[in-house]
């Protein structure tokens, strides 16, 4: 069985299911690019727990957590398999790291999960199941939950983080769909880029104190953990790679980044 890599996605508005934009069109071939996992587990920012939990849902529900945008996102739906054997495995995995998870019977696919999978995987005929992240928790925790998953790449699951790179609501919806990027944004995405590829795990985990625009770019950390939790199960030796880069609404970097 080949062995997948970690991957991050930045999720960006729900709206980018239906609208023309580059990473629509990225993400659109990139589950062909990758392959097919036997199994996928999603690390969303949109499912926020106060300890770590899995899945074990068999035939997850596709949540609808987002407001005020147009209807036709409401009748949308995901139905892939759960995937409670994996959940199994993943709550085994973390246990033996010493962060014990939670097994959640209900838990459906949140928008960080279904919208990108409906671009890379639109058959939904593959198991899955989401991870929660844990927001108060900060990278140096998610990094180690990465660490503790990185043996499902080598079980046929692609492990995807979905958030975003850059997340700052308040200044959303004062940009176009097609705007640029402000340098506030370009010099953070720029300096997070710059050290993925150079393997600085440690000065990533301190972003918050080394990067630029850090608390503008992410006033809250949850959309920026799961990049950490598919950093952490990067194999020694091999950087990130960016593999998409371009941005929505000005603010938000929708960069999604591969570690093998
Ligand atoms: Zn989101």
């Amino acid at each position: 069985m080949s062995r997948f890599p970690a991957v991050f996605v930045s999720h960006g508005a729900p709206t980018m299911i239906i609208e023309r934009a580059p990473v629509r069109e990225f993400l659109s071939g990139y589950g062909g690019t990758l392959g097919r996992p036997a199994a996928i587990l999603v690390i969303s920012a949109h499912w926020d727990t106060d300890a770590p939990a899995v899945s074990v849902a068999p035939q997850p529900e596709t949540i609808y957590d987002f407001y005020g945008f147009p209807q036709e996102l409401y009748r949308l739906r995901y139905a892939a398999p759960g995937a409670p054997a994996l959940a199994g495995r993943v709550a085994e995995l973390l246990a033996s790291a010493g962060l014990p998870a939670a097994l959640d019977a209900a838990r459906g696919l949140d928008h960080g999960a279904w919208v990108p999978l409906k671009l890379m995987y639109p058959e939904a005929d593959i198991p899955v199941t989401q991870l929660a992240i844990q927001g108060r928790l900060g990278p140096a925790h998610h990094y180690r939950v990465g660490q503790a998953l990185a043996p499902l790449r080598d079980e046929g699951v692609l492990l995807l983080g979905s958030g975003g790179v850059t997340h700052n609501l308040s200044h959303f919806r004062r940009y176009a769909a097609n705007d640029a990027a402000p340098e506030w944004v370009t010099q953070f995405r720029d300096w997070v880029a710059g050290a993925l590829a150079a393997g600085r795990d440690e000065e990533l985990i301190d972003y918050r104190h080394r990067a630029p625009h850090a608390a503008d770019n992410h006033p809250t950390e949850d959309h920026f953990l799961p990049l950490f939790a598919a950093l952490g199960a990067r194999s020694a030796g091999v950087t990130g790679q960016r593999v998409h880069a371009s941005e929505t609404y000005g603010v938000l970097a929708m960069d999604a980044y591969r570690f093998d």
